[in-house]
């Protein structure tokens, strides 16, 4: 079985209910994936650098997840069952397709960019049960024993669910053309996380410069609603870093400022931390 992520947790001395996860920075492709679509093309859909950005937080006392193969060939914050049907050749049982799905980016994706399509046939769905079993449920099971572990022993779990987003989005996305914030905090409309860790979060952006909004374009994908249950004290929400923050969004290389980023993310790690310390007391 190839490591299909990388999970590194803080040293016992100073370990918190504290869980940042990366689905989306992995750059590797397995060997068994065909497409048409050149390397530039797939590397779009990546959240490129974002575990290397949010490195810090094993230091500040939180475990960091992040997958090591790339989105563009199974999704981690998709459920497994939303499967796209125009992909699959034959039977659609036990299939679930959401609206991510409909705009070609489900668990499978059937577009890489709008009007560029990722794959030449179809696939028959044990080909896409395998991806799920190797790659997506590996990523789950940690994130979920590590979540499930961490409740048991502390009066809460905290979890931040890490991305990237361009700039401006594309016709795939829901707010096309549109010029992005610094960040995105997403909470699905108040309902994965309490609402004093996301303020919190917040003031931790807005004291260093950065432009905040709430729950648009992005309210949290499949990560952030089936982890979070705030009645239950798991506090479950996502992070999205605007690319042009820290990277040259054509040439997908690291931009000037991104050690200033990475030096600010340290920063609100740190905050984030102390909260979860006295929150969990
Ligand atoms: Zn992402």
């Amino acid at each position: 079985m190839t490591d299909t992520f990388v999970f590194e947790a803080p040293q016992d001395s100073c370990r918190l209910p504290l869980v940042f996860d990366s689905p989306h920075s992995g750059r590797l492709f397995p060997s068994d994936f065909v497409s048409r679509v050149a390397s530039s093309q797939l590397r779009t859909g990546c959240d490129l650098f974002i575990d290397d950005l949010w490195g810090s937080v094993p230091s500040a006392g939180g475990h960091l997840l992040h997958a090591l193969y790339s989105r563009m060939y199974i999704d981690l914050n998709r459920a497994p069952d939303d499967i796209d049907p125009l992909l699959l050749d034959g039977p659609l049982d036990g299939i679930n397709p959401t609206a991510y799905s409909e705009r070609g980016m489900g668990l499978i994706r059937r577009l890489a960019l709008p009007g560029v399509t990722m794959y030449e046939s179809r696939f028959a769905l044990p080909e896409i049960h395998a991806r799920i079993q190797q790659y997506h449920e590996p990523y789950h099971q940690q994130l979920q024993s590590t979540l499930d572990a961490l409740r048991q022993q502390f009066s809460g779990v905290w979890h931040i669910d890490c991305h990237s987003m361009k700039s401006r989005g594309n016709a795939m996305n829901i707010d096309s053309g549109a010029l992005r914030p610094d960040v995105v905090l997403g909470d699905n409309d108040g309902h994965s996380a309490g609402a004093d860790f996301v303020d919190m979060i917040e003031q931790a952006f807005v004291r260093l410069g950065y432009s905040v909004v709430r729950n648009s374009p992005y309210k949290g994908g499949y990560l952030v609603r089936h982890y979070g249950d705030v009645r239950n004290n798991r506090h479950s929400m996502q992070i999205e870093l605007n690319r042009a923050l820290y990277m040259d969004e054509q040439k997908f290389s690291p931009n000037e400022n991104y050690a200033a980023l990475k030096k600010d993310l340290c920063t609100i790690s740190q905050q984030i931390a102390d909260f979860v310390r006295h929150a969990a007391a």
